[in-house]
């Protein structure tokens, strides 16, 4: 095993599969086993899910609602796709649970660092709902700041697009995969990665991001092995 200590970040838009919108069980389902699959290998997970596939405060803002209960929207609707997470996840035997950055008792526990760390130490799967807690963020800085605070070893950012390219391999069929690629260059090149306040968080804590695929199974496993998947940003 190369890591240990993980944090995956999910996009909420990774877990409506071809539906357009919403949750599809049958993804949420795959990633879960994918989850399993490293947990039972000893890994200790932990997640960022994001809320694209319902709701994003700046969405609102452009057709002229108040950015900061838009954002409020976006944090509620990350805990919607964490508790299906904790679902699927618990259904298949592992134990995980839902840490809120916003309190709502009766749905979550509340994010707490130490508990955080602790349940990890136990083998639970610990979710970061709710982002930051606060507006104006994104839940891919949610992932930075988390994965720093409990000091995972790396995050993975899962994506469907098998790492980081010099250019878009959507539109140039000859655009070329970086199999690592320094803080440095992607700030020069402004590579898609993270936003930027993510990116900071992590080169300044020395904190490595993996970009990589999890549509293809077994890439989870992969990755956390060590082997050659993804674009490694250190
Ligand atoms: N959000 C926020 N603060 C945070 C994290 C998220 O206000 O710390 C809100 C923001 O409106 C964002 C939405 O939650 O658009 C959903 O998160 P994000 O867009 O990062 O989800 P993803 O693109 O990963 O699905």
């Amino acid at each position: 095993m190369k890591y240990r200590r993980i944090l995956l970040k999910l996009s909420g838009e990774a877990l409506m599969g071809n539906q357009g919108n919403g949750i599809d069980p049958e993804v949420v389902n795959l990633i879960a086993n994918q989850v399993k699959e490293i947990r039972e290998l000893g890994v200790e997970v932990s997640l960022v899910i994001g809320g694209g596939n319902i709701f994003r405060g700046v969405a609102g803002a452009t057709k002229g609602m108040d950015r900061v209960t838009g954002d409020h929207m976006g944090m509620l609707a990350t805990m919607i796709n964490a508790l299906a997470l904790q679902d699927a996840l618990e259904q298949k035997g592992l134990h995980a649970r839902v840490l809120s950055g916003i309190e709502m008792p009766k749905v979550a526990e509340s994010y707490i660092r130490r508990r955080a760390m602790r349940h990890l130490e136990k083998g639970r799967v610990v979710i970061f709902g709710a982002g930051t807690g606060n507006p104006y963020f994104s839940t891919d800085t949610a992932a930075a700041l988390r994965a720093n605070e409990i000091n995972a070893e790396v995050v993975m950012k899962a994506t469907n697009v098998d790492g980081i390219y010099d250019s878009d391999p959507r539109k140039n069929p000859e655009a070329v995969r970086y199999e690592t690629v320094s803080f440095q260059e992607v700030l020069e090149k402004d590579l898609k990665v993270m936003d930027a306040a993510a990116i900071a968080l992590c080169r300044e804590n020395k904190l490595p991001i993996l970009v990589f695929n999890m549509v293809e199974p077994g890439n989870l496993l992969a990755a956390v092995q060590g082997k050659a998947v993804g674009t490694l940003v250190n």
